[in-house]
Parts: structure tokens; sequence; C-alpha cells
């Protein structure tokens, strides 16, 4: 059935046994960040043997899906809550990261009700600009925490390369190594996880502070590629999912469309080059399905002409292709993002 998401199980399980290795290798441990499928539970059950620490994911609703899948894994919500949702924090997650003393004290009260000893990572925003602490005290923080009934200090973390564009630097990984030493003479306490940021910390692997001792990594693991200079590493698959959709129309048409020009069906203006007459197919697959801007052609002599809510258009001038074909493409994160997230989309594991 089509379009469909192939995921290469043994390929994601050789980046993270590899990943698994180098990471262990440094005394630190890792998050494996499981957001872009979803926490799908047939993935997990192929995956949930190998040696990553943590599952992360960043919404309740997925690691509710897995709660009664046997992995012997602590899972960690890795967006900061919603007051609204903690019965479910408390219920599905063992740990989260956290950032606000309301968000602390109403978790508190909720986990004193379920009668569970929850776990909080105190976020601290050291450049980014989204999630953390940021020029605040963090003793009121930390003080919250560990004197809140059913909550335990799990340890401090950062997150960087999201919105602000910022790299993990020297810098401000000192800065962070600092702070968590601060807080353990302070309250004289061990930090179980001081989390030093996602696939873009990689590159700076061997210089990381020794106190920093954790990673959450979905990109690196999953896409093969670190995300502070958006490069492959050459040991890790980059192709762990396909997509494959079906043409359902191949006709010689104009490249530029006649008549009179308005609107396209996203209320854009839109102009073509005249090209003179290509061969175009159609594809049952559209942005209700995945966005065809994260999608590349495994076959580089086809290209993308555009596509609306169901549709895909493609230039297939000098190829073979016919009505029935099915046409494969490699999916950007927010195209395996949308893969899993649509219900259109048939997923099938090899
Ligand atoms: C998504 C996410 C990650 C993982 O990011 P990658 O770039 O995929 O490694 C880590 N931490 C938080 C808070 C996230 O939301």
């Amino acid at each position: 059935m089509y379009p469909r998401i192939i995921v290469k199980i043994n390929k994601l399980r050789e980046n993270i046994e590899k990943i698994s290795d180098i990471v262990h290798k440094k005394n630190m441990s890792y998050m494996l960040v499981t957001k872009v499928f979803r926490a799908d539970r047939d993935i997990l059950k192929l995956i949930s043997d190998l040696d990553f620490d943590y599952i992360a994911d960043s919404r309740i609703m997925n690691l509710k899906n897995i709660h009664n899948l046997q992995i012997n894994k602590k899972k960690v919500l890795l967006r900061i809550p919603m007051i609204s949702e903690l019965e479910d924090v408390v219920k599905y997650s063992d740990i989260a990261l956290i950032s606000e003393l309301k968000t602390i004290k109403k978790l508190s009260e909720e986990a004193k009700k379920q009668n569970k000893n929850f776990g909080l990572i105190l976020m601290i925003d050291i450049g980014d600009l989204r999630e953390g602490i940021y020029n605040e005290d963090h003793n009121i923080y930390i003080k919250e925490i560990l004197d809140s009934d059913n909550l335990y200090l799990e340890g401090i973390g950062t997150n960087l390369t999201c919105y602000g564009g910022i790299i993990p630097d020297e810098e401000n990984m000192s800065r962070l190594s600092k702070l968590a030493s601060d807080i353990e003479h302070e309250f004289d306490i061990k930090l179980n996880i001081v989390s030093g940021g996602n696939s873009s910390s990689y590159y700076m692997l061997d210089k990381i502070p020794e106190n920093i001792n954790n990673l959450r990594l979905g990109e690196l693991v999953i896409f093969g590629r670190e995300s502070a200079f958006i490069q492959n590493i050459d040991f890790l698959h980059q192709d762990v999912f396909e997509i494959q959709a079906e043409v359902v129309e191949v006709k010689e048409k104009d490249s530029k469309p006649v008549g009179t020009s308005t609107f396209n069906a996203f209320a854009k203006k839109v102009e073509f080059e005249d090209r003179g007459i290509i061969k175009r197919a159609i594809l049952a697959i559209g942005k209700q399905d995945v966005d065809h801007n994260y999608l590349k052609p495994v076959n580089e002599d086809i290209e993308i002409l555009g596509g609306s809510s169901d549709h895909l258009i493609l230039n297939v001038t000098g190829l073979e292709t016919e009505v029935g074909d099915i046409i494969s493409f490699v999916p950007e994160y927010t195209g395996v993002l949308n893969a899993f997230t649509s219900d259109y989309v048939h997923k099938s594991i090899k």
C-alpha cells in the first residue's frame, strides 16, 4: 500500500550500536530521542535490546503509547510539560525536563497523588533562547525541587541549536560544567545527569568537560548526521528511512501553465519558466502525507516540480516512467516526522 515509509531496521540498529560504543567509551550516557518516528511501538520492540540508556520523547502521548511495552529503560519527557498534562506525565514518564517553579509545585502534588517518586532535570538556557532558566538564581529552583515531596533532582541540562542556532562550544559548555559543580558543592549532592545537549554537541565530544555526562540524541543516531555543521558521519547510515509513492498519471505537457495566472492551491502567486514540453508524472502523495520540500528522489534524474495537499508533480523527461510505477525518496528529518504523523502513510519495517 502506498504511500509508505520503509524503516530499514538493521541500519538503525547499527547506528545505535556504534553511537552507544562511542558515547559509553567517554563514560557518558545518552537518551535515544524517538520523536521523529513517534516512538513507534514496532520499531521500539526491535531496538529495545540495544545499549542506549534512556528513551526520550517530546510528547507524553508517544510515551503513553509504549507504556506497556516491556522495556527496561527510564522514559524521559523532553518538552517542558504543560500543567494540564501532569497526570499523564507522572503516569507515563520517569523523568521530565523542567524550567518553571509553578510546574514543579504542581508536579509534586501530582506525584504525591500517584505515590510515585519523579525525577527532574532543571534546564539551563546558555544562549539558544528556547527553554531553561536564564540569568536567574538557579538555587531557588534547586532548593524547590530538593524540598518538594515525591520529586528528586536527577540533574541539570541544556538545549542548543534549536531556536537560536547557537552551537555548543568550549565557553558555553564550561559554563554548564561549572554550574553543575557549584550546585553539587552548594547542596552537597551528586547530580546523576548533566546533559550537554543534542546532536549538535557530538562534534565536540572530545572537548566536552568531564562532568557533562549525558547527551540527548535523535538526528545523529537516526539520520547519521551531526547538527552543528550538518555533516554526515561516514561510519553511520544516512538512509534508515525511504518513502515510496505511486505514479497515477504520466503525460507530456507544457512546462509553463496556460491561461490567466492567479494563485495556486496555497494562495501563493507562482511563476514558471518556459522550458517547452516536458514529461510530467503525478504521484499520489501530498502535503497531507509528507511535505515535498523534505523529500529527495533517489533517482537523481527526477526533478520535483511541486505539489499540493494530495498530489506531487515530477519532471521525468527522458525516463521510462509509467502509471503504476513506484518512486522512491529519501526523506529529511521533517519528512519522516510528517510521515509518522500522517494516518495516510503506511509504515513498513524491513
Ligand atoms: C528533539 C530534542 C532533542 C534531540 O535533538 P536531535 O537534534 O534530534 O539530537 C534533544 N533535546 C530536546 C529537548 C529535544 O526536544
